[in-house]
């Protein structure tokens, strides 16, 4: 999704003296649809100079993240004249005051001829005198300024595409530069040699969808280079083993169905994927444990097996098919997201898995599993508070019910119900009730609290768990440590901090 918002707005350190209303254009997208961060444009008006900015260049925003410590870093490309930049591309840090700044390779101003000596045709005739191999050029070559160190100056340059195969079979799609003065090759690259390539799928939960996939010589694999190498897995319905990566010649997977082997490998590829961008883009979390490294997928375990677990020892999580007359393949987006959730409270408050904190690392991953499905904004399975609505078949229809615990027959909706016996999936629905009401709103017990959105929940959740809980934490102790992370994040005097207090008390925790 393309979102294009125009911030038109003076600028002092922008607008050149002899001219009052030079505007500096902001052209907000995003893949995440992520507002423009109106923090960066001031600190870009203010320093812009700097990097040797004027009225002639304009700014996109690429990406935005806020990291652990609550710094802000948003992407942006370098425009001049509306071409794009190659090198000019830009980080701005915001936060405290201290730390703002901004991370360039390219500082200075830029001033180029717009007026090309070479036609696009004569530039990809340029390039093609450079190719080893027969190859075909995509014809209509794009200007922009080639500005990587490579060359001592920016240059106006054509950016020449062009496909074929290299000798070992490898399909190649490669970028020239052609100087659109002089016809002189200033750089190539091919973007295919580094492993990532963009593949396609076709889910059984997911519905089509594009998947992150490598390719190694001639085949490619489910495997995410970007995503610490995380790998899906075939485990070909045996219980040993950690299973066969998919590996093919095509790179389009699966075909909805459970009868295809890949359908479910697409789901749980994507799920994995999804989970990841939610971590690292709403959380600025990188990778399941904080460190960048992958976790893999394993699918098809075992003979019609009802469940799917996360392994820490493995750092990898496992899917069943399902008996196919309760339940369907276990790879569901919010089952995906509950799963991998169990690794990230294990590198954190590491929540041990019975009583109460079992309760609560259970709540933990269904709130996150939710959270993840929101996030993606599948159509084929859209954002709710239910859990595994997708995979259940008959029955109730869904496995758990965040909104309404005691919907399922076993879960509990209020503290006082509690035993130490209570199994860790049944008292989950204490905290998962207690999220609800605090995205939400609602009345329970009596109690009646102003939702405060759920994006602000998550924040709450995941701060209180990464800051404030320890392995033994218990419901009492998760209403002081999400108190704790409210005030951090909202202050203790806010509309949060009143919800936050309002829901635990709703469920009986005070
Ligand atoms: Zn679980």
């Amino acid at each position: 999704m393309r979102k294009a918002l125009w911030l038109a707005m003076v600028s002092a350190a922008l607008v050149p003296a002899c001219g009052g209303n030079d505007l500096l254009a902001v052209d907000a997208t995003s893949d995440d649809g992520l507002a423009i961060s109106e923090k960066a444009v001031s600190l870009i008006q203010q320093r812009g100079g700097q990097l040797g900015m004027d009225g002639n260049d304009s700014v996109r925003q690429r990406s935005r993240f806020v990291d652990e410590q609550g710094q802000e870093h948003v992407r942006f490309e370098r425009l001049y004249r509306g071409l794009p930049v190659l090198g000019g591309d830009f980080i701005v840090h915001t936060g405290a005051r201290e730390d703002e700044s901004i991370t360039a390779l390219l500082a200075s101003s830029l001033t180029i001829s717009q007026r090309p000596r070479l036609t696009p045709s004569e530039a990809e005739y340029a390039a093609h005198k450079t190719f080893d191999a027969a190859r075909s050029v995509q014809q209509g070559s794009k200007l922009l300024v080639y500005a990587l160190p490579a060359e001592p100056e920016p240059r106006l340059a054509y950016e020449v595409i062009s496909t074929g195969v290299k000798e070992d079979g490898t399909p190649s799609i490669l970028h020239t530069f052609i100087d659109a003065d002089s016809g002189r090759h200033l750089d190539a690259y091919d973007e295919i040699e580094t492993g990532a390539a963009a593949g396609t799928g076709r889910g059984i939960h997911n519905g089509a969808v594009s998947l992150n996939t490598n390719l190694n010589g001639t085949k490619y694999e489910l495997l995410e280079v970007a995503h610490g190498s995380s790998q899906t897995l075939n485990m070909g319905n045996s219980t040993s083993g950690s299973g066969v990566l998919y590996s093919k010649t095509s790179n389009d997977w699966g075909d909805g169905t459970a009868a295809n082997t890949e359908s479910a490998a697409v789901d749980a590829h994507y799920g994995a994927s999804k989970t990841w961008d939610y971590y690292q883009n709403v959380h600025g979390r990188n990778g399941i444990a904080g460190d960048g490294k992958g976790a893999n997928s394993r699918v098809h375990y075992g003979s019609k097996y009802n469940n799917a677990y996360w392994t820490d020892s493995c750092f990898c999580m496992t899917y069943g098919d399902g008996d196919g007359t309760q339940l369907r393949p276990l790879v569901s987006l919010d089952v995906a997201g509950h799963e991998m959730s169990h690794g990230v409270t294990s590198r954190t408050a590491a929540l041990v898995y019975s009583g109460e904190s079992g309760g609560l690392n259970e709540a933990t991953s269904d709130i996150f599993g939710t959270a993840v499905e929101f996030y993606a904004a599948n159509a084929s399975d859209p954002g709710d508070y239910l859990i595994g609505e997708k995979i259940m078949i008959g029955g109730k229809g869904f496995l758990r019910n965040m909104k309404d615990p005691t919907a399922d027959g076993v879960s509990l909706d209020n503290y006082a119900k509690f035993k130490r016996s209570t199994d860790v999936h049944y008292s989950s629905g204490i905290a998962n009730l207690f999220f609800y009401l605090l995205s939400e709103g609602g009345t329970k017990a009596s109690v009646t609290v102003t939702g405060i959105g759920r994006a602000k929940a998550e924040k709450i959740w995941y701060k209180a768990l990464t800051a404030y809980m320890t392995s033994g934490t218990t419901f009492k102790a998760a209403r002081t440590a999400t108190l704790s992370a409210t005030k951090d994040l909202y202050g203790a005097t806010g509309a949060e901090y009143a919800a936050v207090g309002k829901a635990w008390t709703a469920v009986g925790v005070n």
